[in-house]
Parts: structure tokens; C-alpha cells; sequence
């Protein structure tokens, strides 16, 4: 397995050297703004089951295909509507997916056997650069074990995947930390089917914008989803977690010093930290938060405590992104104080 460094120092040659396992189809691990990603050429069968197979995920759970131009998308993507365009001329390259219908180049080992394909152009340019080097649209899940938090930084991703890969480039933490948002557009309507950077508010320009209510909800085994993903486990450390939620501060502190024991730990706001016996801080802002909280999931293990305590967010702009995460890192273990 190779690493290239590019965390300073962006080397086109590397990306170049990276491309070349792409397209003999090789696995490859790169940064996004996002989180990272564990990527193959999305029109290549083989390449895409060795993803399944690396991230142990069900094959019935789709692949996004990321492209770095929008001349790809319409290699791939057809019967593109007019919101369509205007989304993806407001946010391509960025943190949002689009479900487009398919062409018949995808393979359906990428898209789980639907005849749609989520397509998202990464603005980081490491990642812009492998995929224009590649001459081909590439499938890139979150890089970690599924049911894992999603990778967004290299020393945990080496330890959790580094021996099923070609090669890893390495670009440093990722910007954003939560995952793209997914849409899509049903009868001019955009139903959010994963909450991501790209809020509600953001969307609402292009048109009436439905939040799938799988979204913060308990998912049923036989239940008809929009979005496969919606339907697994995600994001959970092996500790069990709970979150709680209450608009009100000063309710939220008493209830979790209520449940804190000497063996438990509490993931909170920096200016929670000192109510606290045992904590964690995932910053002060939403955006502090997002980009911290998979790698504070994926540390909570080490502490060998019995009950890690999560401090909700208000589901509002990146909130629902947020609270999407936590509500399922925490199997829907959830407490909300009036
Ligand atoms: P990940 O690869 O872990 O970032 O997850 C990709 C997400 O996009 C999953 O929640 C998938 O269910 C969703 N997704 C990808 N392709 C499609 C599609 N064609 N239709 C619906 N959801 C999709
Ligand atoms: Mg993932």
C-alpha cells in the first residue's frame, strides 16, 4: 500500500500515480471537504465489490458516484430536470448529492440494484484532481468499517481500512466532517433524504423542500425508504450512548448531572465543560461540532466508561445534520427535556 502526503503540499504527480490505481481498478482513499472517502471507478463492477467488500456494507446500501465535471454527470445521469440544473449550478462542486435516473453505463452493483444514481462533484481539489486524472466517475463511501463513524482523519482511517487498499492519499483532517447532503427532486418538490452542510434553508431558493421524516425517526426493518442508508446502523462507538436534548441550558445540565455516575462521560458544548465530571468537548459552533464529532465518536471507546451522555443540538441548519448523527450513534437512545 502506498500513502502520499499531500497535507501541505498538493503533488499533481502523486494524484496522477493515484489516478492509475483508479483506473485498474484498485481501491484508493482520499480527502473530500466532507469526510474522506474509500473510492474505485464507479463504472466498474469488480472495483465497486471490492469497495462492499472492504467496508463490510450491504450491497443493497448505494454508492454516490463523484465526478469533477458536469459533463460527467450527464456521462452518467439522464433525464436531468430544471432544478436539477439550478441545483447543481448553485452547489456543484460542494457538499450536496443529487439522485439522478441512471444511464446504462452504471453498473447496478453501484447503485444497489435502483435504477437512480447519487451524484456529487467534491469541491476539494485533491479529490477534483484524482477524479478528472481518472477519466471516470468514482464511487466513494465514507472510508471506515460500516456501521462505524464516517473517517475524517488519516491516522484512524490507516487502522481501520489501511490494509484493504492501493493506496491512501493523505490531505490532512477534512473541512466539513458531516456528510454530503442527498436529495431528490420528486414532482418539483426536494426531499431531503440525509440531512448534510447543505441545510434546508440553503435548498428552500430552488423550490418546496420536504425533510424525509425517516430522517430523526425510528426506522422499521420492513419500512419503505427512500434512501437505503437510512436503514442501517451508523455512527455508534461499542459503548452505549444517550443523547439529551433540551432547549432550555440550565434544564439540559441538571438532567445529564442526573444521570452522570463516577464511570460515565459526557460529550458537551465547551461552555458546558465545567458542570461536568468526566468530559468531552466538541467545540462551541455547529460548525465546531460538525467537524469534530466523528472523531470524538470514534474516541469514546478508549475511555472504558459504561455510559457516554450526549449533549443534543436544535435541529435547525446544520443542527439536522448533526442531530441525524447523534440520534443514530446513539440507536435512537434519545432524551428531550420540555
Ligand atoms: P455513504 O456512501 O456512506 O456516504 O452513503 C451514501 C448515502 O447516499 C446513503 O445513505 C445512500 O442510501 C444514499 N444514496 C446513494 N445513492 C442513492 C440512490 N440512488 N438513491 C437513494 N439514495 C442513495
Ligand atoms: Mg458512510
Amino acid at each position: 500500500m502506498v500513502i502520499y502526503n499531500l497535507k501541505d503540499n498538493i503533488n499533481l504527480d502523486d494524484i496522477k500515480q493515484a489516478a492509475d490505481f483508479i483506473k485498474s481498478g484498485k481501491l484508493v482513499i482520499f480527502p473530500t471537504e466532507t469526510v474522506y472517502g474509500i473510492g474505485a471507478d464507479g463504472l466498474n463492477s469488480d472495483a465497486i465489490n471490492d469497495i462492499f467488500k472492504a467496508k463490510g456494507r450491504k450491497n443493497d446500501n448505494p454508492l454516490i458516484l463523484h465526478v469533477s465535471s458536469i459533463d460527467m454527470v450527464y456521462r452518467i445521469a439522464k433525464n436531468i430536470n430544471e432544478i436539477e440544473l439550478k441545483l447543481m449550478n448553485k452547489f456543484f462542486p460542494g457538499p450536496l448529492t443529487i439522485i439522478f435516473d441512471k444511464k446504462e453505463c452504471v453498473p447496478y452493483e453501484a447503485t444497489g440494484g435502483l435504477d437512480t444514481v447519487g451524484i456529487r462533484m467534491p469541491s476539494n481539489i485533491i479529490a477534483n484532481k484524482l477524479i478528472e486524472y481518472s477519466d471516470t466517475p468514482i464511487a466513494a463511501p465514507s472510508a471506515n468499517v460500516s456501521g462505524k463513524p464516517s473517517g475524517t482523519n488519516i491516522s484512524d482511517i490507516i487502522d481501520e481500512l489501511g490494509n484493504k487498499v492501493s493506496c491512501i492519499i493523505d490531505g490532512g483532517d477534512t473541512k466539513i466532517g458531516v456528510e454530503s447532503t442527498v436529495v431528490r427532486v420528486i414532482d418539483n418538490k426536494i426531499h431531503i433524504l440525509r440531512p448534510g452542510y447543505v441545510t434546508k434553508e440553503m435548498l428552500e431558493e430552488y423550490g418546496e423542500v420536504i425533510i424525509d421524516k425517516h430522517i430523526l425517526g425510528d426506522i422499521e426493518e420492513n419500512d419503505k425508504v427512500l434512501s437505503p442508508g437510512m436503514k442501517y446502523k451508523h455512527y455508534a462507538p461499542n459503548t452505549k450512548c444517550v443523547m439529551v436534548y433540551s432547549k432550555d441550558n440550565n434544564k439540559l445540565i441538571s438532567k445529564i448531572k442526573e444521570l452522570e455516575t463516577f464511570n460515565t462521560l459526557v460529550i458537551c458544548n465547551e461552555l458546558n465543560k465545567n458542570n461536568y465530571k468526566k468530559c468531552i468537548s466538541y467545540g462551541i459552533t455547529l460548525e465546531d461540532i460538525a467537524h469534530n464529532i466523528f472523531k470524538i465518536l470514534r474516541e469514546v471507546d478508549n475511555y472504558n466508561v459504561d455510559l457516554v451522555i450526549i449533549e443534543g443540538v436544535e435541529k435547525e441548519g446544520l443542527g439536522l445534520a448533526i442531530m441525524n448523527r447523534l440520534i443514530r450513534a446513539c440507536s435512537h437512545n434519545y432524551i428531550e427535556i420540555k
